[in-house]
């Protein structure tokens, strides 16, 4: 234990997700001992990141405005959804510039033990985007873990429809892992040989 001030900050860092203690010393004395080291910058950013960021009112990514910058794009290929647990997922996509189409965050994964269900996720609205039939395509790229699994399985059962084609990610992609931790070239092939789901 450190002395006031510095021990809050350690605790403060440790409670961010991925920082371990070790990292919150680490990260707490470089903000105390570098002089070169400015924090106002990440303090005014920390600042107002909650207060302008969105999340996109159609996909569910994050957005500065009602829409994120991809639903915004007219060149990305409306009939084509693509499904993930989360928008660092999306992000992980985009690095592989395989695919087109638009996104579809749900907001995490169906896990009964965190009693995580279908309605705490973005469920419903993924059902209401395809009510109008312009999507043709819908790609489950949950994570390739147990969550993730039951999550596209309970979703290709639902989606059935006629003139709907619902397709999964190609095996390939390291098992129990997170999409985010995938390279490129291992998640751009699992695009590029995604399998349609037999009913
Ligand atoms: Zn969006």
């Amino acid at each position: 234990m450190y002395e006031g001030i510095v021990q809050e900050l350690i605790d403060e860092l440790g409670r961010l997700p991925g920082v371990g203690p070790k990292s919150a010393q680490r990260i707490a004395f470089h903000i105390v001992q570098t002089e070169s080291y400015d924090p106002t910058r990440l303090s005014e950013v920390l600042a107002e990141v909650r207060d302008k960021v969105r999340f996109c009112q159609q996909c569910g990514n994050v957005a500065e405005g009602e829409l994120c910058s991809i639903c915004r794009d007219p060149r990305r290929v409306p009939s084509v959804i693509c499904v993930v647990e989360e928008a660092k997922d999306v992000v992980a996509i985009e690095r592989t510039r395989e695919f087109r189409g638009l996104y579809h965050v749900l907001g995490g994964a169906i896990s009964p033990i965190d009693g995580i269900g279908p309605d705490q996720l973005r469920i419903t609205q993924l059902v209401q985007r395809l009510a109008d039939g312009t999507v043709t395509e819908v790609i489950i790229a949950t994570d390739p873990n147990l969550e993730g699994e039951a999550t596209a399985t309970y979703l290709s059962r639902l989606l059935i429809q006629p003139g709907l084609r619902v397709s999964r990610l190609a095996s390939g992609l390291p098992v129990g892992g997170d999409l985010e931790y995938a390279d490129e070239v291992t998640l751009g092939r699992a695009f590029e040989g995604r399998r349609v789901v037999e009913h």
